[in-house]
């Protein structure tokens, strides 16, 4: 019997050594208060933070260890404390032997007799600077991000501006060579021999193409300069783009295999000349050997419905799949397939300012799949 009892204290023992270790080791600081606010007990962890020895702070006031900057919150505490029996997540600031401020977060448990009555309490105070330095760190860098984005979309209509400006006055010394270019060649066609007519063909055909580049550059600056969002239908666009492109699609035999779209906010005009740059795209950019077949689809992912444009084409290189997306940025000579380079660039343009975005797919031989993403509508969610 004795025996057992031995085995049993031991076993107590050794159970209060290992709280023991625990209360004086933890990263928390534990405090016992009575009901009158003097400190009854504290642990190692709050000696070493606080730089009081302990005998200098049992039996003290509760309230020495708290700055002065959250003594009122402090007392506010300890009433709810003795009222309710407990303190959840308050935050306070104590003050250290050296003055310093420590933030910390507050909980408080009432210890209390077999009536009830509360004898003190177990409070903990958890350090929370570390976590405080790395908010106020996130809000600076998130400061830092916004001022970047608001200095980059300054930036960018600077360089919109410009754009809208070159483009608009290139339009007129353009005009000019374009116009005594042809009354050269009225004025001087049978003083002209072979040589000069074919020059004059290429400077007169360069011009032409020039113009083509600056239209489409000024068109690009204006984009969505007066930009109304509506609710818009996908498969009404996609319906009236067919129409619109009916010839071509004849004269080429194109096939096409339309699901169901989804309905968008957005700019009519701009979504319209998305899908018209990637469906007349889809069908320029044809395999020589191929009917040329397209499919277009949409699936909601993660509260975006992603709408893609597959074709059956040239393809694209790995290599150039980032590039065609850069204003003027062209895989092949123009007299090759006709074009500007600007369109991809445009629809880049018209994505974003949906909120949205657009990559690209593609196997070279084989084919391309150019995906947009658009938020979903609210009220669909
Ligand atoms: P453009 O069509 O006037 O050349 P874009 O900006 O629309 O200009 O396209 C840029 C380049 O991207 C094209 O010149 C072409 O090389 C490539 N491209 C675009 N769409 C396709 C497609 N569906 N298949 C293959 N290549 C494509």
């Amino acid at each position: 019997m004795e025996s057992k009892i031995n085995r049993l204290r031991e076993k107590l023992e050794a159970s209060i050594n290992r709280y023991q270790l625990l209360y004086e080791t933890s990263p928390d600081m534990y405090v016992s208060v009575n009901t009158d606010g003097s400190i009854k007990d504290c642990n190692q962890t709050l000696v070493e933070k606080s730089g009081y020895r302990k005998e200098d702070i049992i039996g003290k006031s509760i309230f020495m260890l708290y700055h002065p900057d959250s003594l009122e919150r402090a007392q506010d505490a300890f009433q709810s404390f003795l009222q309710q029996g407990k303190v959840v997540n308050a935050n306070l600031e104590l003050r250290r032997a050296n003055g310093s401020k420590i933030p910390v977060l507050l909980n408080v448990e009432a210890i209390k007799d077999e009536k009830g009555a509360i004898l003190y309490s177990n409070s903990c105070w958890r350090d929370v600077s570390k976590i405080q330095r790395l908010e106020e760190e996130l809000k600076e860098k998130n400061k830092e991000l916004a001022e970047k984005v608001c200095q980059l979309e300054a930036k960018n209509k600077e360089l919109e501006q410009f754009a809208y400006v070159t483009s608009h006055d290139l339009q007129e010394p353009l005009t000019t060579i374009m116009g005594l270019t042809q009354l050269f060649e009225k004025e001087y066609c049978d003083q002209l021999d072979d040589e000069a007519s074919k020059y004059l063909r290429f400077i007169s055909q360069a011009s032409s193409r020039m113009r083509e580049l600056v239209i489409a550059l000024l068109e690009y600056s204006q984009l969505g300069n007066k930009r109304e969002f509506h609710l818009i239908d996908c498969n009404e666009i996609v319906k009236n783009m067919l129409d619109d492109l009916s010839a071509i699609i004849a004269s080429t035999n194109t096939t096409f295999e339309i699901g169901a779209l989804p309905q968008v906010k957005g700019n009519a005009t701009e979504l319209r000349l998305l899908f018209q740059n990637l469906i007349s795209n889809a069908i320029k950019f044809r395999h020589k050997r191929k009917r040329p077949h397209i499919k277009i689809s949409s699936l909601l992912e993660d509260g975006y419905w992603k709408i893609s444009i597959q074709d059956n084409g040239i393809g694209i290189a790995p290599d150039h799949q980032q590039k065609i997306f850069v204003i003027f940025r062209r895989l092949h000579a123009a007299s090759d397939y006709e074009g500007t380079g600007i369109g991809l660039a445009h629809c880049q343009k018209i994505v974003e300012v949906h909120k949205g975005k657009i990559w690209v797919e593609s196997q070279e031989g084989y084919g391309s799949t150019f995906h947009i993403s658009l938020p979903q509508l609210i009220d669909e969610g």
